[in-house]
């Protein structure tokens, strides 16, 4: 089997957009729907003909291009079944634990709550890539719009269960912001500084931050780490719950 090829660009202000490829079988899926104009060109730049679309979550940045592109070209939208309604024109429902084939590569779904009610995000096992929407970001997560501190620490405990190489793909360039903010609870992480550092250049230079892999997410991301003695001290509360000091973790953020 070939790897997954991906192709990454970016869309709107601070999106990115994904198509995913597999060449054995001459496919090609788009993650998510920031922008139809952006995809087709990525189409185009890459000579791919568009086959699927995986929908993460029903948030304009991520499935307002669905009808434009299926018009266009036929594809099969899938999304998230907890959502179905709010997910335009889909025509493939699916939540957690499904698996599914794309190509020769096997998908499998986990429902993440708390950003949306229904997001899910995309899981590629034997490539070890993941697409996880707006439900874990590089140095972030997702902003708990519809769900409450306990579902979203669940839904990213799903998600460190996978292996530490695997890469993830997240929806949003907002890497430096939130190292900026990190930084403010966990100034005594030298890993964190390391990245923050590295962050900084590649932005310096209008390079993307993204994709990173679940392990530097676990050694540098705070909401990865609610078990941290020097976040724990920082939110004001000891680590005997944790969801407890990942939703200080969360408001802190919200109103840095
Ligand atoms: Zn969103
Ligand atoms: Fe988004």
């Amino acid at each position: 089997m070939q790897p997954i090829q991906v192709h990454m660009f970016p869309c709107l202000s601070d999106n990115y957009g994904y198509l995913i490829h597999d060449a054995e079988n001459d496919l090609t899926a788009a993650i998510d729907t920031p922008s139809a104009q952006a995809i087709e060109a990525g189409l185009s730049a890459k000579g791919w003909r568009l086959t699927h679309i995986f929908n993460t979550h029903h948030h304009a940045d991520h499935a307002g291009g669905n009808l434009e592109l299926k018009a266009a070209t036929g594809c099969k939208i899938f999304g998230p079944r907890a959502d179905a309604r709010r997910i335009p024109g889909i025509d493939a429902e699916y939540g957690d634990g499904d698996t599914f084939m794309f190509g020769n590569h096997p998908v499998v779904v986990f429902d993440t709550p708390g950003h949306t009610t229904g997001h899910i995000v995309y899981y590629l096992p034997e490539d070890a890539v993941a697409f996880v929407g707006d439900t874990l970001f590089s140095l972030g997560c997702g902003r708990l719009f519809e769900g409450t501190p306990k579902q979203m620490w669940n839904s990213l405990q799903k998600l460190m269960r996978w292996p530490g190489d695997t890469v993830l793909y997240c929806a949003h360039e907002y890497t430096q912001a939130n190292a900026r903010f990190a930084l403010t609870i966990e100034p005594g992480n030298p890993a964190l500084v390391a990245r923050s550092r590295a962050v900084d250049g590649l932005r310096a230079r209008n390079e993307p931050t993204v994709p990173s892999t679940l392990e530097l997410e676990k050694a540098t991301n705070p909401f990865l780490r609610p078990s941290s003695p020097e976040i724990q001290k920082a939110v004001g509360c000891d680590g005997n719950d944790l969801v407890e000091v990942f939703a200080r973790v969360r408001a802190l953020k919200d109103q840095f």
